[in-house]
């Protein structure tokens, strides 16, 4: 079938002039009865993918989809476009589905959209085998991995299924791209060398980007400058108690915002999101429950206070910014300890087996004779003296699939009951499939490894989720962190002092290699502990491997986290260090990198400032500072909080007050109030040490006021 062909097909039954980027290629494959596996974002287009085609082939489109609730409203789209469809699911009684495979048999209609679970009706197996199928198009496809967030037994029976009709052609599509679910979506449905597609996952009018903060407050700093700046957002958090301190955040500095989480009652929930939606509150702090109806499209920024569980998790919540088209701002504020959050939710997701076990026995214990417990699961973790409630709840779900227990409603009771449906099976009569159990776990603890290596990656943010979606061919976004970073700074040669740090780093390196054969180095170590080492921390992981033995321990303990990393990423990309492949990339020296340690080539690479300032940079892009060039009156609000800071930094060093800063350097920030650390560089009597180790606090001050200031 020729394109030309097509594209009138596009225009008599869609009206569309033209196709969307690979959408044409897609539709193509899938008319000159290609196995094809299509991954488009949401809204990308994917249903004229087997649309178009269905009508242009002969026989009739099987369509297999698990939205029975938007199918009724598709069918009644493609009737507007005078197309013959319908759709058999279990929302229909007995005797139409019957009319209706009727009807296919007899060839009335070009497509079907059927329900996964119709596969379990022999009956309907057995009518289909009487159909002249044109192709069968997979939608949700993921739906057939455990992989995906969506997984439905009923899928796992399509491949068979397709089997059965004698191996017509096969066409996937998704949304979810991770390769675990394409490999598993190809295996599954049995998909005959299929051609694969990837696109449209950029959004050009988001620009991603990292904060790599060391601590809380550094964090605050930073929700208060996106409020003040882009002013409509979400910030996410990963507990309720987490939206709960940020919501008291906002509430100190007086912005007007609504909370969200899973927690709180129905209606306050409902209130919350309706205001939102409304526009009448311009600012949400919420967890990931909140957002699955939210369509505002004006959103400037979203912001994730913690670090969520997987890249697409993050993609997804993120992705909420700029539906309008508009320029919006998507920043994960990040520190390495965030990861033990998730690291808990993973233990509470997959308590071991034995955990379940002893909850097993724990319930039998506490049952009465007809094996009833009314306990709720916080009784239940207290009892057992458990650490992680979520154990409890998860350890409850393994049990009632494998119908050990019962759970069950009370009327008027908010704790649910339990029953043991078998009180004579104890607890070490229990199987379960142990395999399956480890494998979960071990992919919940790979998606985290995912997103940790986002943060910690360098390069366009947006080509590195492009790429974790499988896309091909993607080109720089040059609107996130990393893409501004190259173009903002040029690179310098470096002063002697940047010189001994550079080789204070490449040597801390070198000693976490294995000095490896006749040339070069290997690996031994991942990016973090080679942070962690040269900034002296005291995890237990430094102390494992006896890093803290290394003459190299703590060398840049003064420089801090976040500047080591940033210019161990610069020694990535200039290529003084490098990284093996892989989810837990090790580092180590490249010979280059060995010539600069030694001193025998010069390095040349852009200094890392503070991440405060690099990020602003960013920000103001384009927007030019507001200098205070007349020599305005300083803010003398402002001038108060800065002086108060200044007493409490002096007695907490025990110097006098204006060896923190002059008077003339705190009017100065009040009148010109600084966002960057480049721009408080400017000031008469702000030095780069003080820069460092003084002005932070300020910065700090000067972003809340103006935060509170433009309300
Ligand atoms: P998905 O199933 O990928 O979420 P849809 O198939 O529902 O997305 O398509 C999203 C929207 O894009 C629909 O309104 C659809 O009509 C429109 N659309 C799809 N392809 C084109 C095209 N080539 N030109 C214009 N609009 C299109
Ligand atoms: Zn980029």
């Amino acid at each position: 079938m020729k394109l030309s062909e097509l594209e009138k097909a596009l225009l008599k039954y869609f009206g569309f002039k033209a196709f969307r980027p690979e959408q044409d290629h897609i539709v193509a494959a899938v008319a000159n009865g290609r196995d094809v596996l299509g991954i488009m974002p949401t809204g990308g287009g994917k249903s004229l993918c087997y649309q178009l085609p269905a009508l242009v082939r002969e026989g009739v489109a099987l369509i297999v989809s698990p939205l029975i609730s938007l199918m009724k409203d598709q069918i009644d789209v493609l009737h507007q476009r005078g197309i013959a469809a319908t759709f058999i699911n279990s929302s229909i009684g007995a005797a139409e589905q019957s009319a209706r495979i009727r009807g296919m048999v007899d060839g009335e209609y070009r497509m079907v959209y059927v329900a996964p679970e119709r596969f379990r009706s022999r009956y309907f197996q057995e009518q289909l085998a009487l159909v002249k199928i044109s192709f069968v198009a997979v939608d949700e496809a993921h739906c057939v991995s455990q992989w995906g967030h969506d997984f439905r037994p009923d899928y796992l029976r399509i491949g068979k299924f397709i089997r059965a009709l004698g191996q017509p052609q096969v066409c996937a599509f998704t949304a979810t791209a991770t390769p675990h679910v394409r490999k598993d979506i190809v295996e599954f449905l049995d998909l005959q060398d299929p051609e694969i597609f990837v696109t449209g996952f950029a959004r050009p009018n988001l620009s991603f980007g990292v904060f790599h903060a060391d601590k809380r407050a550094d964090k605050f700093a930073r929700v208060s400058e996106l409020i003040s700046k882009e002013k409509k957002g979400i910030i996410y958090c990963s507990t309720r108690k987490r939206v709960d301190e940020v919501a008291e955040r906002l509430e100190s500095w007086d912005i007007a915002y609504v909370s969200y989480h899973a927690g709180m009652d129905e209606n306050a929930r409902e209130a919350a999101q309706n205001q939102f939606m409304r526009g009448e509150v311009d600012v949400a702090v919420a967890t990931n429950a909140f957002g699955m109806g939210i369509d505002r499209s004006d959103i400037r920024f979203v912001a994730h206070f913690d670090l969520p569980g997987s890249v697409e998790a993050y993609y997804q919540e993120a992705g909420r910014a700029g539906r309008d088209g508009l320029p919006s701002v998507c920043e994960l504020l990040f520190n390495y300890a965030d990861r033990t959050t998730q690291d808990f939710f993973i233990d509470g997701a997959n308590p071991p087996v034995s955990t379940v076990r002893e909850i097993y026995a724990y319930l039998r214990s506490q049952a009465s004779e007809d094996g009833t417990v009314l306990m709720s699961i916080d009784e239940i973790c207290q009892g057992m003296d458990l650490r992680n409630g979520m154990q409890v709840s998860s350890s409850l779900k393994h049990l009632v699939d494998r119908q050990f227990i019962e759970r069950y409603d009370i009327p008027g009771q908010r704790v649910r009951g339990t029953r043991i449906t078998d009180m004579q099976r104890t607890d070490r009569d229990l199987e379960f499939d142990e395999v399956t159990i480890a494998e979960k776990r071990r992919r919940d603890e790979e998606k985290l490894e995912s997103i940790i290596s986002y943060a910690g990656a360098a390069g366009c943010r947006q080509v590195w989720i492009q790429r974790f979606f499988g896309e091909k061919n993607c080109q720089p976004c040059e609107t996130c962190d990393e893409c501004q970073r190259n173009t903002s700074t040029a690179a310098v040669a470096l002063d002697e002092e940047k010189w001994v740090t550079l080789q204070k780093l490449l040597s801390g390196v070198a000693r976490m290699s294995l000095r490896g054969g006749s040339e070069g180095w290997e690996p031994q170590y991942g990016k973090a502990l080679v942070i962690q080492m040269l900034t002296g921390s005291e995890e237990k992981r430094i102390m494992k491997f006896g890093l803290q033995r290394l003459s190299t321990y703590g060398i840049l303990r003064r420089e801090g986290k976040v500047f080591v990393r940033e210019l161990i990423d610069e020694c990535l990309r200039r290529g003084y260090l490098k990284t093996t492949g892989g989810l837990r990339p090790l580092i180590t020296l490249t010979p280059m990198g060995e010539a600069v340690m030694k001193r025998d080539e010069t390095p040349v690479l852009h200094w890392p400032s503070s991440p405060v300032a690099n990020i602003n940079t960013k920000l103001l892009k384009g927007k030019p500072l507001q200098w205070d060039e007349a020599g305005h009156d300083p803010d003398t609000n402002l001038l108060q909080l800065l002086k108060q800071k200044r007493i409490e930094v002096a007695r907490a060093r025990n110097v006098p007050a204006y060896q923190v800063f002059t008077n003339k350097v705190l009017d100065h920030l009040a009148s010109s109030q600084p966002i960057t650390r480049e721009e408080a560089l400017a000031i008469p009597g702000i030095g780069e040490v003080k820069a460092r180790t003084t002005l932070p606090a300020f910065l700090n001050i000067i972003a809340h006021h103006r935060a509170t200031r433009s309300k």
